[in-house]
């Protein structure tokens, strides 16, 4: 497949220097700025060639200069007491190993994180976009706190696309091959030496082969799996050639890959390593959802029925959705995924009807003859979240068809809302004089402290001052970007004269980057061009834009809207106040959020799951003016920042797109940057810097991916470990219990209903404080009366006769009669004042179950 063979030779280094092997190869550094500075201090032209990556930064460095190091002895002691540093971050207890769960039971003793992309640096580019970035973040964040994550992904030959421009302003896409023993990474190893190997089977007798390749991201390993290895047939090799590249087949390949070899992996992983077995499973989306079904196959290997094992591994499987646009979604077709799982193919003790059946989409709606992704990551995560509190209630209206005669409001999918690693993102001058300004006592303490903002520690001109520095970097990294960009364009030097006053340090700077789907809505600041050009051409009060952002490579739509931008932003009337950047990337990003005085975000509302680059720029001092859709959604208090107005409820897309846009121009113009040019004596816009102050004060704190995880911990992992080691129990007995009651309440189902209700104790006019007594009469059929809560489902009732806030409080069992008839009776408070209403259900009842919905059954009176 291909022509040349590449391989790196390793860098040797000098005994003296041997830490430095560590420093090089455990990512902490990309989040530590101490490391990197003992790396750059030694060559900083040559750690600019390199982007700052150490690994390469040593090979360059060549033997003689090592050698030369190694005789420093300052050098030298600078480098054992910064990989004594790394040993106490690597080995002390930390915040996880402090904590209880609210049941006082142990925390998990490990976690395993699946994700089909993972942004750590930019040194390791197997990302596209937020999803990774998230991935990336949540690992470091639990290194930070201590949390015992094991990470398990792909290692993309490839990685994402390198985004460059033709004159035209098309996208092209560049795949420049990675070499693995280039990189941060080290191949997991039998106790022979060889390559660790994960295998599974493909239809037609054929097998897939991977080896694992290990990143150290702080405290955790994460594992990437690569097809690419001679074991396998030409065919196998590509299976982990490029993230999101192929579509169908290529797309089902990598996920089995990842889910059923992921497992394999973390098999050998503990078995070569020590480490614990993780308790918990949690797939980052749903393409590594055959997790489950591997660990199935796993159970049911060792005497359980599918049932049985299906019970244990969803009570320990944790499942986020990121997306409600449908096309996030994968969706296979059912005959695809039957060539996988059936025929010879077919698992021990697994039949392919009942895989299928784990994404079929038999609800209202749904299509037959196709296999989700989402849907199946439903069936076996025990526990699901969104991404926001809007997320949240989106992703319950929107998979509310898998739990018929359930209020959507009791869809069992919470939410844990993003955060973002703020020793990633922020800007390094920012972290110093917070270090300054706060004392060590403060600066110590676990929790987030805004002391430093105190305008008694840092004056407005001080603020200000890092705001203008932050904006001035900015605007050389603009140009240099510019002039690249023109050069790989073609243009010729003599051309690009211009470029010297492209941005200028003292205009207010609008960022706007992130991946291109259309409901992002690239385009819409270019809705109404001569307005958008009247903004940035301002006598007085001038803006100036940057722009980036990669497109799927097979998203035509997303490309045109990149082409309009550039072709907007080639204009040599417009050119040095707005800018197209190629290659959006990590790198990019780190020097973009710093440097921006307002983050755009503006998606179609609600299809911003959450959004992390607004977050990332408040930690920088920014401002976000944005849709309020996703994190902002919950986040924006009116002095923030901006909610652009959205026109809800308006369904001709044109239309929409005209309101908000107008909606967009009218706040910059009339209160953005007034604001910001609004100047106080030494040209410090004071008003602005309050709106600052108040942003890095109160977002701070919250937009921290370690307050995300730590809500993962308490709110998901916890429990999941707790319900998995129940079930687990007695060589699983309890898994079979709960597997065998299922079985009984679904085959008795049918003959449970309500047949009567009464009521009494309040008079005509009931008064707050009043008591309403309610008794029901139900048939159970085959059921007893501890099968089920018979519940009273009470709360405000509006003018279309739907009870508002609903509680559901069980009522207890009265009496016996025959044939498998019972009553049931309890009252209810009336606590509150206004219209009532009140109606009787029955729902299965288990300790067992994770919600009152698990089983998908209820009968509504
Ligand atoms: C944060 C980040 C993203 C995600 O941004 P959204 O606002 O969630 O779209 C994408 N790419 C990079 C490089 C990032 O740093």
């Amino acid at each position: 497949m291909r022509a040349i063979r590449r391989f790196t030779v390793r860098t040797v280094l000098p005994e003296p220097l041997a830490a430095l092997d560590e420093l090089s190869h455990n990512l902490r550094w990309s989040w530590h700025a101490p490391t990197r500075e003992l790396f750059a201090g030694v060559d900083r032209e040559l750690w600019a060639d390199v982007k700052g990556d150490p690994v390469a930064f040593l090979a360059a460095l060549g033997s003689e200069r090592l050698q030369a190091l190694a005789a420093d002895e300052g050098f030298v002691g600078r480098t054992r007491a910064a990989a004594d540093e790394l040993h106490r971050y690597l080995h002390d207890p930390r915040w996880y190993q402090e904590q209880r769960s609210a049941t006082g039971a142990e925390l998990p003793r490990g976690i395993a994180y699946f994700s089909p992309e993972f942004g750590i640096t930019s040194v390791l580019p197997q990302y596209s976009g937020g999803l990774g970035i998230l991935a990336g973040d949540h690992l470091k964040s639990a290194s930070d706190l201590g949390v015992p994550i094991v990470g398990v992904g792909l290692l993309y030959g490839a990685g994402y696309f390198r985004q460059s421009l033709t004159r035209d302003g098309w996208q092209l896409e560049n795949y420049p091959l990675l070499d693995p023993d280039g990189l941060p990474l080290a191949v997991l190893r039998e106790e022979d030496g060889t390559p660790a190997r994960v295998s599974l089977g493909l239809p037609g007798g054929r097998r897939l082969h991977a080896h694992v390749w290990v990143a150290a991201v702080g405290r955790v390993p994460l594992l990437l799996l690569d097809s690419n290895i001679p074991a396998n047939d030409e065919a196998s090799r590509a299976v982990t050639d490029r993230l999101y590249g192929g579509g169908g087949e290529h797309r089902l390949q990598q996920e089995l890959l990842l889910g059923v070899g992921g497992v394999r992996a973390l098999r050998i992983w503990s078995r070569l390593t020590g480490a614990p077995e993780p308790e918990v499973y949690h797939t980052n989306e749903g393409h590594a959802g055959f997790l489950g079904v591997e660990r199935i196959r796993e159970l049911v290997s060792v005497g359980l029925s599918v049932d049985e094992a299906l019970e244990a591994v969803r009570a320990a499987t944790v499942f986020t959705t990121h997306t409600p646009v449908p096309a996030g979604i994968d969706r296979f077709s059912k005959d695809l995924v039957s060539g996988y799982f059936g025929g010879d193919n077919q698992m021990d003790g697994v039949p392919v009807d009942r895989v299928l059946a784990l994404g079929s989409e038999d609800y209202e709606g749904g299509d037959p003859t196709v296999f989700n992704m989402a849907v199946m990551g439903l069936r076996l995560g025990g526990r699901a979240n969104g991404v926001s509190l809007l997320h949240g209630q989106v992703s319950r209206e929107m998979f509310e068809g898998l739990w018929p005669g359930f209020d959507a409001r009791e869809v069992p999918i919470t939410s844990v809302t993003n955060g973002v690693h703020s020793p990633t993102w922020v800007a390094p001058q920012l972290v110093r004089l917070q270090q300054e300004r706060l004392g060590l006592d403060q600066l110590t303490a676990p929790e987030a402290s805004a002391g430093w903002l105190d305008p008694g520690k840092v004056s407005d001109a001080d603020l200000w001052s890092i705001r203008s520095e932050l904006r001035s970097e900015l605007v050389d990294e603009v140009r240099l970007r510019v002039r690249k960009s023109w050069r790989e364009r073609g243009a010729s030097p003599a051309e690009l004269g211009w470029i010297d006053d492209v941005f200028s340090p003292d205009v207010l700077t609008i960022g706007f980057a992130r991946r291109v789907p259309t409901y992002k809505r690239l385009t819409l600041m270019l809705r109404d061009p001569a307005r958008l050009r009247a903004l940035l051409l301002h006598p007085q009060r001038p803006v100036q834009l940057v722009v980036a952002g990669k497109s799927h490579p097979a998203d035509e739509q997303g490309k045109r809207l990149i082409q309009q931008l550039v072709r907007f932003a080639d204009d040599p009337a417009v050119r040095h106040r707005i800018v197209f950047l190629p290659n959006y990337d990590i790198g990019m990003a780190q020097s973009l959020y710093p440097g921006c005085d307002v983050w755009l975000n503006n998606p179609l509302r609600p299809l911003e799951a959450s959004g992390t680059s607004g977050m990332k720029s408040a930690l920088n001092g920014g401002l976000n003016l944005s849709i309020e859709d996703g994190w902002w959604a919950e986040w924006y208090d009116g002095e923030n920042g901006w909610g652009i107005p959205t026109a809800d409820g308006v369904d001709d897309p044109d239309r929409r797109d005209d309101l908000e846009a107008a909606a967009l121009y009218d706040l910059v113009e009339t209160t953005v940057a007034p604001l910001y040019y609004d100047r106080g004596p030494e040209g410090v816009p004071g008003r602005w810097l309050e709106m600052v102050r108040h942003t890095l004060a109160t977002l701070g704190p919250k937009v921290q991916a370690t307050r995300m995880v730590g809500e993962y911990v308490h709110g998901l992992y916890a429990p999941a470990a707790e319900a998995g080691r129940t079930l687990a129990a007695g060589s699983y007995g309890s898994a079979r219990d709960l597997a065998t009651w299922k079985a009984r309440v679904r085959e008795g189902w049918h003959h449970v209903r309500v047949d009567h209700v009464e009521s009494g104790g309040i008079a005509d006019a009931a008064q707050v404080g009043d008591r309403l007594a309610v008794k029901a009469y139900v048939s159970l059929g085959s059921l007893t009366p501890d099968d089920v809560d018979v519940q009273v489902v009470h709360g405000h009732v509006n003018e279309s006769d739907v009870i508002e806030d609903f509680q559901a409080d069980p009522l207890a069992h009265a009496d016996s009669y025959e044939a498998g008839r019972h009553a049931f009776a309890g009252e209810v408070a009336l606590d509150s004042s206004g219209p009532f209403g009140y109606t009787v259900r029955i729902v299965p009842r288990h300790p067992g179950q994770t919600n009152v919905a698990d089983l998908g059954l209820v009968v509504n009176a």
